[in-house]
């Protein structure tokens, strides 16, 4: 391999530089809309998702697209170059436009503004023969409902509308919620596309990881997604007062709760590759001088194989009843999401590893153990994913961080796959 094929800090091209530079302006632009003044929060169908939404429907229209929301109220443009002759497919690009809570400000919008970023370029040149979309999904990270890629899974025909009846912490239910945004939940079927319509689906997507920071590269091609399950255990036992009741009447829910915890994360560590996490405990009454009665918690498992998850998934199952059959506790167990390790298309994926080549950076590939909307995708349409490097691997915090440079090396390599795809045709 020639010695230039392993610089790593290629020029972007001028317009992409531009257009990076925009990019994170609407990025911050985008961060002034949450929940709360003090940190980034953007929820479901709440005000702040609306407002955000508003801003990218703007710079939609503004690139010429025709734009607007859909039932559950993803943000959707479409351009199409003139002269697109009727039937032809379209070429889909999307991320999510909420955020967990304490959020960075790229996790999500960075796919959606580089996507804008690559249709503002198109109309200076000759258009592909194929239709754009960019997707702003109203929900990718579950943190209103527990229940994550409600809008790509609208979009794909995989939502389970008993998910409507779910209610948020503050008892409204998503149904009401999604009203009150604007969007139809009698109409979710009308959000759903054709799979015969559909050339692909792209997302550009922060790293979330180290390695891309260590092999020193701008961008890296993602060759599939973690399967993830997710769950809720319950664990109930008998609220009593501490200072009365003996330690061997007790039924105290958090301290089995606490043994299980122990048995998810041996597991985790003792299967090769495998991620097992507790993230949220809910405990009642919540007193210190209270038995805890009751114990909600949250299961996240990840891994590439399915089988394996599901193994695991089964045994931690079996343990929260061993564990509570011992302790005079009930364990309730509910599934709140599962979905399966994706492999990104090798014809989609190739095409961005082309693209990648052409703008001189070494192509590096490397799996997703974060979920994201493409893996929902995947079930209507071929999915590629490009992922950008961000500052120490971190994301899920303010400290979220990206480079105008590497941003533009994804503006370049975006606009070069559509133009791969383009000449395949
Ligand atoms: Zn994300």
């Amino acid at each position: 391999m020639p010695d230039d094929s392993t610089a790593t800090a290629p020029a972007a091209s001028e317009g992409a530089s531009a257009a990076a530079a925009t990019a994170l302006e609407r990025a911050d632009a985008l961060a002034a809309c949450t929940e709360d003044p003090a940190r980034l929060t953007r929820r479901f169908a709440t005000p702040a998702l609306a407002q955000a939404g508003d801003l990218v429907l703007g710079w939609m229209r503004d690139a010429g697209m025709t734009a607007g929301r859909d039932a559950i109220g993803n943000v959707a443009g479409r351009w199409e170059p003139p002269g697109l002759p009727a039937g032809a497919p379209t070429l889909m690009f999307g991320s999510h436009l909420d955020t967990v809570r304490d959020a960075g400000r790229y996790d999500g919008m960075l796919g959606v503004l580089v996507a804008l970023a690559v249709v503002e370029s198109m109309r200076e040149r000759s258009g592909p023969p194929f239709a754009l979309e960019v997707l702003g999904f109203a929900d990718e990270e579950g943190v209103r409902y527990g229940t994550a890629y409600l809008g790509s899974s609208v979009v794909a025909g995989t939502f389970d509308r008993s998910a409507l009846d779910r209610r948020d912490a503050d008892g409204i239910a998503m149904a009401d919620a999604l009203a009150a945004f604007g969007g139809d939940p009698a109409a979710l079927e009308t959000a759903r596309r054709d799979p015969a319509d559909l050339l692909g689906y792209v997302e550009v997507h922060i790293e979330q990881g180290p390695v891309l920071e260590a092999e020193d590269l701008p961008v890296g091609v993602v060759t599939g997604i973690a399967g993830q399950t997710r769950a809720e255990v319950v664990f109930t036992g008998a609220a009593a007062h501490a200072g009365t009741v003996p330690m061997a009447l007790r039924r105290d829910a958090l301290a089995g709760a606490a043994e299980w915890i122990g048995a998810v994360e041996a597991r985790g560590r003792a299967v090769d590759g495998l991620v097992a996490t507790v993230g949220e405990a809910t405990v009642a009454p919540g007193a210190s001088n209270v038995i805890p009665g009751r114990v909600a918690l949250s299961l996240d498992v990840r891994h590439f194989d399915d089988a394996l998850r599901d193994a695991s998934v089964a045994d931690l199952r079996a343990r929260a009843e061993e564990v509570a059959g011992a302790r005079g506790l009930h364990a309730a167990w509910t599934e709140v999401q599962a979905t399966g390790a994706v492999t990104c298309s090798p014809g989609l994926a190739r095409a961005l590893e082309t693209a990648v080549e052409d703008t001189g950076v070494r192509v590096v590939r490397l799996p997703s153990g974060a979920g994201h909307d493409a893996a929902v995708m995947a079930r209507i349409c071929d999915v590629a994913m490009l992922f950008v490097r961000c500052a120490g691997g971190v994301s899920h915090n303010p400290a979220e961080a990206v480079t105008a440079a590497d941003v533009a090396v994804a503006i370049d390599v975006v606009r070069g796959l559509v133009d791969t795809l383009a000449r395949a045709r």
